[in-house]
């Protein structure tokens, strides 16, 4: 929403030295990006454009889900990684960071060395403050284990190429992942040392949300669950001098989480591990636009803390801003989670409301929202919309806003604005990364609201 990643001047730039041959790459990545294509995957409710021809992508491996549950039409693992055992490997490297802690334990156990030494890896990549990303970080580790590591263990997953800092003080990471693709990770400091990292799931989207910046990539992979550990390990790394502890965790950066389940469940376990990163699990957020299987595993398999993109209160108009509505509508989405959540003791669901102009900011909309989100515990954050390049919506003016949220409010929700500062696009998922020339397509505009928008230019 606030953020991407040609944005300009609002952005400074601290470009790691370190890493110049990783950025010289990264360039040529978006040059071949643009020549090879990538795969774009698309709500199987929605037929791809003619004009927009799907090509198979030399970096990845497309996995033929039509069985799953799921919406789409598949889902992509990263190349180059893979698993022996149920363990990630790349090469024939384990990934630890791709790895709970009793699935570490017991592969050190195999290499002859005792749960103790585990213990101290654990803690020596996750906490103390020292996020080892080398086998020379050990302190204090035997020099036996130091050299098995060295030899069979891989503790990266992601390089940095670039930091940029918005005026507000919102960080902005650029991860160039092995493949070469990019991904976007934010830093959003709090002075109440409420200090958030907004964590990527996947490389771009496949759930194509009209209002959404990220969505116009299609999707080109999942994230592996290191991938994504090691977004929040290195924002700590490379921040926390700065901003200070790095208390939350939301998964509202790009990718839909719950499209990436398996990695996004493990993902979050290793996060709020108690020997190791100890995030709370309440401060672990995963945002879904609405993948109903999903989201009803998601509230019986993880503790952490659930959020949903909502953005409508009709169908008709959710259909078009959230194609994925057109599988799970409005009625079975809050139908699920009013059911689920009455066994769910003392667990609110966070509901995001992105306002768009003429769209879904009326006071009827107010109404209908007050009853849609009846009988379910939540809190509803409304967020204002910071169009950017080929939008073809605009933001609700702040009276609105204001005016909107008392409705919300006098009606005995519990309901926040978040205005549109730099701080402000953690609180929806996913409103970044570089869309390509080829995008995924913007949706017929109902003719109801075609003056609305046509208004607004
Ligand atoms: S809003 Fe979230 S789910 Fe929708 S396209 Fe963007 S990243 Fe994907």
């Amino acid at each position: 929403m606030r953020l991407s990643s040609d944005g300009g001047s609002m952005w400074m730039s601290r470009r790691f030295l370190i890493t110049a041959t990783v950025s010289a790459s990264h360039s040529s990545f978006i040059t071949s990006a643009v020549t090879i294509l990538p795969s774009i995957s698309f709500p199987c409710t929605i037929k791809p454009p003619r004009q927009l021809t799907l090509f198979p992508n030399s970096h990845v491996r497309s996995i033929s889900n039509n069985s799953s549950p799921s919406p789409l039409l598949s889902i992509t693992i990263p190349s180059g990684v893979g698993e022996k055992n149920g363990i990630p490997m790349k090469g024939s490297k384990v990934v630890l960071k791709g790895m709970r802690y009793p699935e570490l334990e017991n592969w050190v156990r195999s290499h002859g060395f005792r749960p103790a030494q585990a213990l101290m890896l654990w803690k020596r990549l996750y906490g103390n403050n020292t996020w080892a990303r080398h086998a020379e970080e050990l302190e204090g580790l035997n020099k036996d284990f130091k050299r098995m590591l060295s030899e069979h263990a891989e503790f990266k997953a992601l390089s940095v190429t670039d930091i940029y800092t918005a005026s507000d003080g919102t960080k902005k990471i650029l991860f160039t992942l092995e493949d070469g693709l990019v991904i976007e990770t934010v830093v959003i400091p709090c002075q109440r040392g409420r200090n958030t990292v907004c964590v990527s799931s996947q490389v771009g989207c496949a759930m194509n949300c009209q209002f959404c910046y990220t969505g116009r990539m299609g999707l080109k992979r999942s994230l592996s669950a290191a991938e994504i550990v090691e977004q929040a390990v290195l924002a700590r790394r490379l921040l926390s001098h700065e901003v200070g502890t790095i208390t939350n965790v939301v998964f509202m950066g790009m990718g839909e989480p719950l499209h990436n389940f398996e990695n996004v469940i493990k993902a979050g376990d290793i996060l709020v591990d108690e020997q190791g990163l100890q995030f709370s699990p309440r401060k672990v957020t995963v945002s879904t636009s609405g993948l109903v299987p999903q989201l009803k595993r998601f509230l019986n398999e993880s503790n952490c803390a659930l959020a949903v993109s909502l953005n409508a209160t009709t169908n008709e108009v959710r259909n078009w801003v959230m194609p994925i509505n057109r599988k799970y509508n409005l009625e079975m989405l809050l139908g699920t989670l009013r059911e689920e959540l009455r066994l769910k003791h003392n667990y609110k669901v966070l509901f995001e409301y992105v306002m768009l102009a003429g769209v879904n900011d009326s006071i009827e909309d107010a109404k209908r929202l007050i009853d849609l989100v009846r009988g379910i515990p939540c809190k509803i954050n409304l967020i204002s919309f910071n169009p950017h390049q080929g939008s073809q919506f605009k933001p609700t003016k702040e009276e609105k806003m204001i005016e909107f949220r008392n409705v919300l409010a006098e009606a005995g929700c519990v309901v926040f604005l978040r205005l549109s500062r730099g701080d402000d696009q953690m609180a929806a998922c996913g409103q970044l990364g570089k869309p390509g020339e080829i995008q995924a397509p913007l949706l017929r505009v109902p003719a109801k609201f075609q003056g609305a928008l046509e208004a607004l230019l």
